[in-house]
């Protein structure tokens, strides 16, 4: 008997290509801070309309450098989706801030105008920014967000590790990419092997003007300065008022988040394919809503919503496992013993202990709801129609019993 190949929920692709592009900088004199990352910085830049892109070494390093960019500091209250991975909190809290959880849409997960009013009249002190999260891929409504954000002088950071190759209509009806920052100050990717594409660990800020780019820069490494108008006068200069060449300077507290060279040609590499990756992901989309489409209300798809166009990250449903008579650990155990995986993305993070410890509990009936019911099913690169056809079959024996 032949084994049946086990279908992960995620997972990366890599092509010769990519493994050349790799040997390529190992074969080079740069390992890291070399001329890979200016290429794939300004390839992504152009991939997503980006005015500016800088790299960093994963995404959770690039949500605390937004947190540092944008001046957030211990006593201001941050406002992030409850659904989300630990990270989007997480970096509120490196930096001294306050998170403020705001509940979600119990269907896409995602925070919407309301629930981002409704957070805000529960935090305790000044509010700094919002952190919208795109999640599974699917788009936070950014105009509406941006509407209520920028009127009270909140900065915005679009957590954007799922929604690579996502495009939006603006109110305007005009067309814009997720990443080019048009509704926020800062855009955050990821590059972990899960995710659209790969660089291993890896991570990219993106950003539209020149002072944010700037401290982005120099805070993923050390503040580390080498020309400029420097404090310490008679450190840097000569007699002749000429600096030193040795010399270099810190004035804030920076980190080293660099990305090296090596996971940005990884990166790059596969950038090239985002088309085709995008392509493949919305064709699988489809597939899935399709099939699926026969087993609702028990097993429910999430619509599309209108004038987005996503690449999804996930592809999440909705299982009502009551009405099924099956709880979700035993429906997950049977998947896997069919060699399906699945996963549940995410726990509401205000639920997580650290987080109880410091908010108490919340009330979030759209993040409970969304969380009880949502399991995310094999959806990669790779994943054959075939194979689609074989998680819905698996699907369809247990949900109709
Ligand atoms: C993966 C992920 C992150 C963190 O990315 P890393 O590159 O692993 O640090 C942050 N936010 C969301 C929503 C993610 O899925």
């Amino acid at each position: 008997m032949t084994e049946i190949p086990f279908l992960p929920y995620g997972k990366h692709a890599v092509d010769q290509a990519d493994i050349d592009a790799v040997v390529s900088v190992l074969r080079s004199d740069f390992l890291t801070t070399g001329p890979t990352i200016a290429a794939f910085e300004k390839s992504f830049a152009e991939a997503t309309a980006a005015p500016f892109a800088t790299a960093c070494c994963n995404a959770t390093a690039g949500l605390h450098l937004a947190t540092l960019a944008l001046g957030i500091g211990p006593g201001d209250c941050v406002i992030v989706p409850s659904v989300t991975f630990l990270a989007t909190a997480n970096a509120v809290r490196m930096a001294g801030g306050e998170v403020v959880f705001a509940d979600v849409d119990p269907t896409t997960g995602l925070m919407g105008p309301d629930h981002l009013a409704a957070a805000a009249a529960r935090a305790t002190g000044p509010i700094n920014a919002v952190f919208p999260v795109h999640l599974a891929g699917r788009l936070a409504d950014m105009p509406a967000l941006a509407a209520i954000a920028t009127g009270r002088g909140w900065s915005i950071v679009e957590d954007a590790c799922h929604a690579l190759g996502g495009t939006y209509r603006g109110p305007d009806g005009s067309e814009g990419n997720v990443g080019a920052c048009r509704h926020s100050d800062l855009s955050v990717f990821s590059f972990h092997p899960v995710k659209t594409i790969a660089s291993g660990e890896g991570g990219i800020v993106t950003s539209k003007n020149t002072a944010l780019r700037d401290r982005l820069a120099l805070l993923r490494n050390h503040d580390m300065r080498r020309d400029g108008d420097f404090v310490n006068k008679e450190l840097a200069y000569d007699a002749a008022g000429q600096p030193n060449p040795w010399y270099y300077e810190m004035r804030e507290l920076g980190y080293n988040y660099r990305l090296s060279d090596i996971h940005a040609a990884l990166g790059l590499s596969q950038l090239q394919k985002l088309e085709t990756i995008a392509d493949r992901r919305r064709a699988l989309c489809a597939l899935y809503d399709e099939a699926l489409a026969p087993l609702a209300p028990k097993l429910r798809t999430i619509p599309a919503q209108p004038g987005i166009d996503p690449v999804l990250h996930l592809y999440v449903v909705h299982i009502d496992f009551n009405a099924i008579g099956i709880d979700r650990a035993t429906f997950m155990h049977r998947l896997r013993a069919a060699g399906i995986g699945s996963q549940v993305l995410y726990i509401p993070v205000a639920w997580q202990p650290y987080y109880r410890d410091q908010y108490g509990d919340l009330d979030l009936p759209g993040a409970a709801s969304y969380y009880g019911t949502s399991l995310a099913l094999p959806f990669y690169n790779s994943l054959k129609d075939a194979d689609v056809e074989r998680v819905v079959d698996e699907l369809t024996k247990l949900v109709q019993g």
